[in-house]
């Protein structure tokens, strides 16, 4: 099965484009509302860099979700799409001084900190400022995902985070600190993950934490478990929703999350991926000796995810119902890893043949690049078309 297009529009589209398809994403959003709304406490914030097209976080501004940002640049285009600045949480392991300043001045949730220098800089930054920065620690749990080695984070091997060796020590500094407010513990240990025991062994290294510190009566508002519930890359029609039922249920389950406590998700992916497709149009059909290649208009400066982590998306002719037929799906880019799948089986491919790039939503069009001085490839929801 294929997915369903508006293909006479495309047809009139210079390519390559991003489509959003945001009948799903409003679907997808749905179902996060409904399933985390059937447990107390829980909140969940959309994690800007997997997605920063405008419209898109238009659209999950209005739904109700808070925002996770990685940069100054993130926070301000959060704000402008309507997410409030006390729903923004904000991390990231290297954050310069005009966007702690941006920060504070926007009055964000929590800045989830990751180093006592940090933590120092924030606490001078937010004096200055005559204010008080509310602070969440970013605890490295060393807990392994079963995903690629590039997107595992939660390793004490990993930059990320304070070692859970140092959790109280950092904990006292902030007490000594005016100008900061300690409020929780946050988490991350990585992307694309299926597996929901990787979930559950977070939430028991949580347990555990939480257990230690209040033997030593340090109580904690937040807890924040990151984001990372992965996408099937395989079956974008049959599963075009992660289970966000199972997702949030082993949450509730596993993680004792106290009666005064909120418990915070920052999904990106999940939410995003699935709706896009990168669209690209078939320049040449190549004989090769052994095989053919399709060669199209886009390239890994459009779509980097294959070339950058030998990622698997579903390759589509969309315009084509003949018989199938192997092929190479190559770009322009004079590079050998310029390569979006090798040996796949499409509908027989002639020039001019829309090929559609699917579950291309997350980490596509904002990692894309101008490599080759060309253009950045656009976005378009639905309802532009
Ligand atoms: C990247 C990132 C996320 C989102 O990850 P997904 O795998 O897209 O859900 C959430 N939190 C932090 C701190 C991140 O760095």
């Amino acid at each position: 099965m294929k997915g369903i297009y508006p293909i006479e529009k495309f047809k009139q589209k210079a390519t390559p484009f991003y489509y959003y398809d945001t009948q799903l994403l409003r679907q997808t959003l749905r179902a996060i509302n409904e399933e985390a709304g059937k447990h107390e406490g829980f909140c969940v914030h959309y994690a800007v860099k997997a997605n920063a097209n405008a419209k898109i976080l238009g659209i999950i501004a209005h739904s109700g979700l808070g925002a996770d940002c990685v940069s100054g640049g993130e926070i301000k285009a959060a704000v402008a799409a309507g997410f409030p600045a006390d729903k923004i949480v904000y991390a990231g392991v290297g954050k310069s001084d005009w966007e702690i300043q941006l920060g504070l001045d926007l009055g964000i949730l929590a800045f989830n900190v990751e180093s006592i220098p940090e933590l120092e800089v924030i606490n001078e930054l937010a004096e200055k400022s005559n204010t008080v920065a509310r602070v969440a620690f970013r605890i490295n749990p060393n807990v392994g995902a079963h995903t690629h080695a590039h997107i595992t984070t939660g390793l004490a091997e990993n930059k990320f985070g304070i070692s859970m060796r140092d959790m109280e020590t950092v904990i006292e500094r902030a007490a000594e600190l005016k100008n900061v407010k300690f409020v929780g513990l946050h988490f991350h240990i990585g992307s694309q993950i299926l597996e929901m025991g990787d979930f559950q062994a977070l939430c028991n290294r949580v347990n555990e934490l939480q257990d230690q510190l209040e033997r030593h009566r340090i109580h904690v508002e937040t807890i924040n478990v990151g984001g990372g519930l992965g996408i099937d890359y395989q079956h974008p029609n049959r599963v075009s929703m992660p289970d966000f039922k199972a997702y949030f249920d082993t949450y509730a389950k596993f993680l004792k999350l106290r009666s005064w406590q909120t418990l915070h998700f920052e999904l990106g992916r999940a939410v995003v991926g699935q709706m896009g497709s990168l669209i690209t149009r078939t320049l040449y059909v190549k004989q090769g000796d052994f095989k053919q290649f399709a060669i199209v208009d886009a390239g890994f400066p459009d779509l980097i995810r294959p070339a950058l982590y030998q990622a698997y998306h579903k390759i589509e002719n969309i315009s084509s119902e003949e018989p199938l037929e192997t092929y190479d799906v190559v770009g322009p880019i004079c590079e050998s890893s310029d390569v979006f799948a090798k040996a796949i089986d499409l509908n027989k491919v002639h020039r001019g043949d829309l090929i559609a790039i699917r579950s291309a939503g997350a980490y596509g069009e904002i990692m894309a690049s101008q490599y080759n001085c060309r253009p950045l490839p656009k976005g378009f929801i639905t309802e532009e078309l």
